[in-house]
């Protein structure tokens, strides 16, 4: 099937795209004011007529949508469709409190396919292609959203799921796998298994789709190095669509989004003011075609910033950077702020230091105490990496920190995503 081309392949700046967004995002206000209690009260309680939102700057009056919003409304109160025209429903993990539901239309499946079969187009998978998608299948939007971009697109979809490597390697090399679809934790695993059993002449990879964390680029270059594959950023959240709204393309240069079909905004995390391109501050989206659950100035707590730049490939779909860290990982130490991007960063400039780390926080009489576990790059003298991080913490991010270097792999490694972050402080 053909993926179909859109008219914001045209657009040539911002402006443009707001003009042609704008068009949209009157018809989604008065459509989510008809059919959305939960946005009709929103509204109403804010003082807004639909009518005053023509434009994307005017959607700095509308209030936010939270997550907690989402969670109260649990199971199904954010419904803005009858529900006989609902086809399926996805849920968020729930790992704390309930889960998100979010109910899919017979459009919104459709969409979501075709935005998936575009990043894959964007990143040059053909139908030529085998897919092996690792991802989770059932509740979990990642697995069938993938499967369902690889089928639009026409490529061989081989939906493994999750775990079990021994079952991935031999379906891999049997079938000949080209592309491999996974959290870059899994790939990560991946390549380290195919080494060690030193199976690489058998394996036919040549691109890897990663996502549903954030990754460094040390881990990136390592997952590169080791399976001799090209790598690729998708990104997206289970309560908009799932994985696939954005993905980098081949030259690496930013994350383009489908801004004919989403709204990003970058705001500021603290005072809720919208910023400039280029500014950096967290990632809020407005749907602007989704039926089942529209959302309306959703906020992801993800920090990035929207990049103005054109693009060498020569699409015309806009860019963000690579998600830097999330609002909620934030980590206060010694009253400094830290992303755990940061510490991904220090050990990207420090040569000999692998890219798994583990940050651990302490109180010892009220006083915060940061110790940084990082692996070193087998041959590397464990005391000197140590030395070298602690530097250039201490220059980069200001704070002094704890620095132990361990022997390569004895941090564990997880075929989800890997937990980095351990606060032991009591208050
Ligand atoms: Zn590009």
């Amino acid at each position: 099937m053909a993926i179909k081309k859109n008219k914001i392949n045209e657009a040539t700046d911002w402006e443009e795209i707001f003009e042609y967004q704008s068009v949209k995002l009157k018809k989604l206000i008065k459509r989510v004011y008809r059919n959305s209690p939960f946005y009709r009260e929103k509204f109403q309680q804010a003082g807004i007529s639909p009518s005053e939102i023509s434009t994307v700057k005017d959607l700095a009056k509308v209030p936010f949508t939270t997550k907690s919003e989402l969670r109260n409304g649990y199971p199904l109160s954010l419904m803005a469709v009858p529900e006989e025209k609902v086809v399926r429903i996805h849920s968020s993990s729930g790992t704390t409190g309930k889960p998100i539901i979010v109910p899919y239309t017979k459009n919104d499946v459709k969409i979501w396919a075709q935005l998936m079969a575009r990043c894959m187009e964007m990143v040059g998978v053909t139908p030529r292609d085998r897919v092996q998608v690792t991802p989770g299948y059932g509740l979990w939007t990642a697995g069938i959203g993938f499967q369902a971009g690889v089928e639009t697109l026409g490529a061989m979809a081989i939906p493994t799921g999750p775990g079990n490597t021994e079952k991935q390697l031999e379906m891999m090399m049997d079938l000949k796998t080209t592309v491999l679809i996974g959290t870059s934790s899994y790939g990560l695993l991946l390549a380290e298994e195919i080494n060690r059993r030193g199976i690489k002449d058998q394996i036919d990879l040549r691109l890897g789709i990663f996502g549903s964390e954030r990754w460094s680029d040390k881990m990136r270059a390592k997952i590169e190095k080791d399976l001799e594959i090209d790598t690729f950023d998708i990104y997206g959240l289970t309560e908009i669509y799932g994985p696939g709204i954005a993905i980098d393309c081949p030259y690496h240069t930013g994350i383009h989004f489908w801004s004919d079909h989403l709204i990003f905004e970058i705001i500021d995390p603290v005072t809720g003011e919208q910023l400039e391109p280029g500014e950096q501050g967290e990632l809020v989206i407005t749907t602007l075609t989704k039926e089942g659950m529209p959302l309306v100035r959703y906020r992801t707590h993800d920090i990035t910033r929207l990049w103005l730049e054109q693009c060498p490939c020569g699409s015309q779909y806009p860019m963000i950077d690579r998600v830097l860290g999330r609002t909620d990982d934030m980590i206060k130490v010694k009253g400094v702020n830290i992303y755990p991007g940061q510490i991904d960063h220090v050990l990207k400039m420090t040569p000999g230091a692998c890219s798994e780390y583990q940050i651990i926080l302490t109180r010892v009489n009220a006083k915060d105490s940061i110790l940084i576990k990082v692996e070193a790059v087998e041959g590397n003298d464990l005391k000197k990496v140590a030395d070298d991080c602690k530097k250039n913490i201490k220059n980069k991010i200001g704070i002094v920190a704890d620095v132990e270097a361990l022997s390569q792999g004895s941090l564990p490694r997880s075929e989800k995503k890997s937990k980095r972050v351990f606060d032991n402080r009591d208050c």
